[in-house]
């Protein structure tokens, strides 16, 4: 039976599997059940039973899958699988049918030692290398709750979006795919509002479209405009990945952790003021705070005065006929955001 696959951020990824102890027809079934599901994706060469819910220690490797193996083995499920003896390493491309949207570079031992059981019960113990031992460690680290983003060395450097049908993409939307990618991951279990940290995202990006803003810098920055706020990623990171003007408009838009707020968000606008292109991706943030009326928007409406002295003569990059028009865009927005502010506290006034 094919069984759904769990994608990430499933917690029950992040959870360790339990040895399996009696070989009978309930584990005869899921070793089918692993077996129909990873047939039912192409070029599938490996599966662990936590990915369809089950948390034993399974797994299911089909190498023959892969152009990559050279003398392919039959395929196996392994139970309780164990690596008892590895040499060397080296980094190479990975999949995993739980993070669907994206490959990632990890490092891992090239030649192992496996031992584990077959499902009815037999003692299995054998040598392997190259691509067959890089999927059988994949697959045992699922049992461990380890999915290839807790392998890789750097989240802005390691993780690539999968390529999806056959057009190539410009340059520039790589650049954007990659930072949608690395803002999604970055924020995993951040929410804001009520919502995933990353609708916020969306909503920014989405400003920035209404006012046909298309320049890929731009859009990157907005997907990674608070990752080095609120995540362990780096500036130093978003340079050497994304490129100087992507990463100058981050850092101008991050506000730094000082004791005083105030002061920390007028540095930042003062950095934005002398940075190309900055006060469009502030404003597009702006806007979408406001229209969404969330916890950070009436704060906007004092603010208001300060921010427009400071960035009104912003240097626009390549974005001068816009701008003006994102200015009357937040103001209208924070005007019917006071509207109904004080329409509300009217009418709580009201009450009897
Ligand atoms: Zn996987």
């Amino acid at each position: 039976m094919i069984r759904d696959v769990l994608t990430y951020p499933d917690r029950r990824l992040k959870q360790v599997a339990v040895p399996v102890r009696t070989f009978g027809s309930e584990l005869a079934r899921l070793a089918d059940d692993l077996r129909d599901t990873a047939a039912s994706f192409p070029r599938t060469v490996g599966i662990a039973a936590p990915q369809v819910g089950a948390l034993w220690r399974v797994i299911y490797v089909d190498s023959g899958q892969s152009p990559k193996v050279e003398l392919p083995r039959p395929a196996m499920v392994l139970v309780n699988p164990r690596v008892t003896a590895s040499e060397g390493s080296d980094v190479a491309r990975e999949g995993c049918l739980s993070l669907p949207e994206l490959t990632a570079d990890v490092r891992r031992a090239y030649a192992i030692t496996v031992e584990a059981q077959s499902p009815d019960g037999r003692q299995v113990r054998f040598d392997t290398e190259g691509f067959e031992a890089r999927i059988i460690q994949h697959e045992i680290d699922h049992l461990d709750g380890v999915l290839i983003l807790d392998r890789i060395a750097s989240l802005a450097r390691d993780v690539f979006p999968r390529r999806r049908g056959r057009g190539r993409r410009s340059p520039g939307q790589d650049l954007v795919e990659r930072a949608r990618l690395l803002a999604t991951l970055a924020h995993v279990g951040q929410h804001y509002d009520g919502g995933p940290y990353t609708d916020h995202l969306q909503e920014v990006v989405g400003v920035l479209g209404r006012h046909q803003i298309d320049d890929p810098l731009l859009i990157a920055a907005a997907w990674l405009h608070d990752v080095v706020e609120d995540t362990p990623v780096t500036v130093d990171a978003l340079r050497t990945e994304f490129g100087a003007d992507v990463a100058a408009i981050v850092e101008a838009l991050t506000v730094p952790a000082w004791p005083d707020h105030a002061a920390a968000h007028e540095d930042s606008w003062r950095r934005i003021a002398v940075t190309p292109g900055a006060v469009a991706v502030k404003l597009a943030d702006r806007v979408a705070n406001v229209a969404r009326g969330g916890p950070r928007a009436r704060k906007y409406l004092d603010q208001q005065e300060r921010f427009e002295a400071l960035l009104a003569d912003a240097d626009p990059g390549a974005l001068g006929g816009v701008v003006p028009a994102m200015w009357t865009q937040l103001r209208s927005e924070l005007a019917a955001l006071r509207a109904r502010a004080t329409g509300a506290a009217g009418r709580e006034r009201s009450q009897p």
